[in-house]
């Protein structure tokens, strides 16, 4: 143990220093009563147990190391803590075979906890999920991130509704982190070679229960003082800035894994910033089995997978080609590529030497695999990438898709949890979910109904609490802090609303009509209170004015009990949102919410959604489990609000009000009843992590193995076949096809002429395309031998039933080999006509 502790700990107590350091604490609440036991003050404040452990007194430790009460509470809660990581999980039996696997998992940003600040929004979120996820199902992966000096900034709001932006300094001793030590019993760093100097970068480590999360920073005294700003601050500075924090990600975090001796199989990128571990990943596997570049490509692709998020070209990062020359000059002359055929791997057309270069087509070229996040964004990410597959079905450009999820153990409250448990067991979100929704729903009604009270209750403590605290802040009197005891009422309709203030999540679709809104929320009979929260881009004034609005709005005297904006919107708010509100309202345009995953996080809470049809909402939307606004096509701004409203008027007031006799609303639970059963376990990160697991991870592995084989043999075959196919692609063509109908079928026979490419390379097939409710279909066609007299000329044929006009079919030749993924890997089509 090397962490920063200011005195011993006695040692009957030694353990509270591991337990400390392990980041379960952030969705594991056994040891809650410990740490408030140890110093409730700083428990209170920080949530935080190393800030409790590293501010707590000598005399206090003392104490409790003769307490026996603590001691044997202790014992029980480590007791606990090991079977957790003793006892092999789910995924151990499912990555059983051959050696042991590790999945590195590339993400610029985590969030793993407020106390742990190393994100700015969902796909850190995101990221941090992931991370507990696998611990809980005991996934080998690693994560693989930055450790910034500054991480997102903090806001809060003036007295006119303006935004302010603070920067605390995350102090890497104050944090859950240590430092790496190596062997040799020095902290592990690794070395970078930049244009005239060698930049080092220091080794973290966070420990997310059973997995690890490797953290690296340019903050060594060996740095010269602009190399030790790299990592100064999440997504800080300018292009170079960017280029420079991504170049540490992608190849230091390729380094780092091999300093930390991790043998990785597959290296997931979430989202393009890791980009260019690729070519670091190339570049060793080349030195390691003396291949060439493109073989070590070759082998090493199939281990890359990639996740994109983004859902319009203008998101991709992109860098001016002599910036990213600039710093791959030495890497290029290492591995004996040409600049030109480098830069081609970030460039949508290669040939374009006025194209950027955007490390989102980087990694879409250096990984087998690609999906998005939803199954509307893997349709949305197939057109954005289609221009890579030229003359390929739209719906067969090679990008999947796999829903995003949320780790329910972290967002769910203390009162679902305890309900999920009577019906589901502790040990619920630990494997498979398949079972889940037939338990949960056996709930009756009354007592889903008492769990939406005592959570609501409780949101309404702690906005009245977090308001109070922000005004007091703000420097407002003693009056304005009294009034923020009294906003919201435990009884009645709850929305709540968090979100980054930008244009198209339509932070203010629902203030189009503040009178109605207003009206609404005031009605006597049947009120509701909104609580909202979010952060502009420190840059982005027009998100500013959106916060403003909201501001003014929660500020007319008739709307101060009923609305309330909470600053400074991060995981601990979100966990308190999700956790109390009836409805969660969500309201991006379409089709620009890639997935959105702050819906799901009141799924196990039974909160229901209202909410755009886009993203995973698109694909969970159902009349029975919550409301939908828009038709499913582009957003119409005016329509969209209306359709809120009336929504709102008509149907979510109206049945969270309608009362039986015991002073139940019947409709209401039912809704409750069925998006908690059907939707929670469909939308949480258990079932995300098994489809990456089984649907990507294990193909990827079985892959990358078989290639890396025998010196490579495979891999190097594959090169050379692929190199063969690009040679000769333009020789491929066909003669005139021959139609028959026999009796209930059509037989199709086609002359097919390959040049010097043998037809084992290449797979024929019939195309037609989608027509009605039939789907595209692709029918093999067998070769029935070489056509006499011609020269590397082919006879293919099918039968197939006539149940479509045969004009919808176009035979087709592509590029075949049994073990490259296709057309990921080699995209050459030719079309009959
Ligand atoms: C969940 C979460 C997000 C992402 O929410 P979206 O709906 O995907 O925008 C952003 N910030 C925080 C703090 C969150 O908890």
């Amino acid at each position: 143990m090397f962490a920063f502790l200011p005195r011993v700990t006695p040692a009957p107590l030694a353990m509270l220093t591991d337990l400390a350091l392990n980041l379960r604490w952030t969705w594991n609440h056994e040891l809650d009563t410990l740490w408030r036991t140890i110093d409730a003050e700083l428990w209170e404040r920080t949530h935080n147990p190393w800030a409790v452990l590293q501010n707590v007194s000598q005399d206090r430790l003392d104490e409790l190391s003769r307490d026996s009460a603590f001691l044997d509470e202790l014992a029980r809660v480590l007791e606990s803590h090991r079977r957790y990581h003793d006892e092999p999980g789910w995924c151990r039996a499912c990555v059983g075979e051959g050696e042991p696997a590790t999945i590195a998992y590339f993400s610029m940003e985590f969030g793993l906890s407020e106390a742990f600040p190393l994100y700015a929004g969902g796909l850190g979120v995101l990221a941090g999920d992931y991370l507990k996820t696998a611990s809980d199902l005991d996934a080998p992966i690693v994560g693989v991130g930055l450790l910034y000096q500054e991480g997102y900034f903090r806001q809060t709001i003036d007295a006119g509704g303006q935004q302010r932006e603070a920067y605390p300094y995350n102090d890497p001793n104050s944090l859950p982190i240590q430092p790496v030590i190596g062997s040799d019993g020095a902290w592990v760093k690794v070395g970078l070679r930049l244009p005239g100097r060698k930049v080092y970068l220091r080794v973290w480590q966070a420990i997310v229960g059973r997995t690890h999360l490797y953290l690296l920073d340019s903050n060594d005294v060996r740095n010269g003082p602009g190399d030790r700003g790299i990592t100064a601050k999440l997504y800080g500075g300018g292009s170079e800035m960017r280029l420079l924090q991504e170049v540490i990600l992608g190849v230091g975090g390729w380094a780092m894994l091999g300093a930390l001796g991790l043998k990785v199989d597959v290296c997931h990128l979430n989202e393009g910033h890791a980009a260019l571990l690729v070519l670091a990943r190339a570049r060793s596997f080349m030195r390691r089995m003396g291949t060439s570049f493109w073989e070590a490509w070759w082998a090493t692709r199939a281990g890359n997978v990639f996740t994109t998020h983004t859902p319009v070209a203008a998101g991709f990062d992109a860098f001016a080609p002599a910036l990213v020359c600039k710093y791959a000059h030495e890497y290029l002359q290492d591995v004996g590529v040409s600049q030109r055929d480098f830069l081609g791997l970030g460039r949508l057309d290669p040939f374009d030497d006025h194209e950027p270069f955007k490390l989102a087509y980087l990694a879409l070229r250096g990984c087998a695999q690609v999906n998005g996040v939803s199954r509307l964004h893997g349709k949305v990410s197939r057109r954005l990438f289609a221009d890579l597959y030229p003359r390929w079905p739209i719906d067969e450009v090679p990008v999947r898709h796999v829903t995003n999820g949320v780790h329910v153990p972290s967002w769910d409250s203390a009162w679902s949890d305890r309900l999920w448990t009577e019906a589901c067991g502790k040990q619920r979100w630990l494997g498979a979910v398949d079972a889940l929704p037939a338990a949960v729903a056996v709930n009756d009604d009354r007592k889903l109904w008492e769990l939406a009270a005592a959570q609501r209750r409780d949101l309404v403590q702690y906005t009245r609490q977090r308001l109070m605290w922000h005004l007091g802040q703000r420097g407002e009197s003693a009056q304005v802090v009294a009034v923020a005891a009294q906003v919201l009422d435990p009884n009645i309709l709850t929305l709540g609303m968090a979100r980054r203030f930008t244009a198209y999540k339509r932070p203010n679709l629902l203030l189009s009509d503040p009178e109605r809104l207003a009206r609404l929320l005031c009605c006597d009979q049947r009120p509701a209170q909104l609580i909202i929260a979010g952060k502009a881009h420190p840059e982005d004034e027009e998100g500013k004015r959106l916060i403003k609005a909201w501001f003014e709005f929660s500020h007319l005297p008739q709307l101060r009990r009923r609305v309330v904006l909470l600053e400074d919107y991060d995981i601990a708010l979100a966990q308190q949102l999700v956790q109390g509100v009836d409805v969660w309202i969500n309201t991006p345009r379409r089709p620009w919410e890639a997935c959105g995953t702050s819906g799901m996080k009141v799924l196990a809470n039974g909160g229901l959604n209202l909410s755009e049809l886009d993203g995973w909402w698109a694909e969970a939307y159902e009349p029975a489990f919550g409301w939908a606004i828009g038709e499913g096509g582009p957003s119409d701004d005016a329509a969209d609000a209306e359709r809120l409203y009336r929504l709102l008027e008509d149907e979510v007031l109206p049945l969270f009000y309608a009362r039986d006799a015991q002073g139940i609303p019947r409709e209401w639970v039912k809704r409750k009843r069925a998006s908690m059963a059907n939707l929670a376990p469909r939308f949480s990160s258990n079932r995300m992590l098994a489809e990456y697991l089984e649907q990507f991870y294990l193909p990827a592995i079985r892959a990358v193995r078989r290639r890396e084989d025998n010196q490579a043999k495979l891999a190097r075959e594959l090169c050379a076949w692929q190199a063969a196919l690009a040679a000769q692609w333009h020789e491929v063509h066909f003669g005139s096809v021959e139609v028959k109908r026999q009796g209930d079928q059509w037989r199709f026979d086609v002359p097919v002429y390959l040049g010097e490419i043998m037809p084992d390379g290449v797979k024929v097939e019939l195309y037609a395309m989608p027509y009605g409710e039939l789907p595209a279909q692709a029918i093999p066609m067998q070769s029935l031998g070489p056509i006499t007299g011609a020269l590397q000329g082919y006879i293919f044929s099918a039968h197939i039933p006539a149940e479509r006009p045969a004009e919808h079919y176009t035979p087709r030749v592509r590029a075949w080999h049994a073990d490259a993924f296709l057309p990921a890997e080699a995209s050459q089509i030719a079309w009959q006509r």
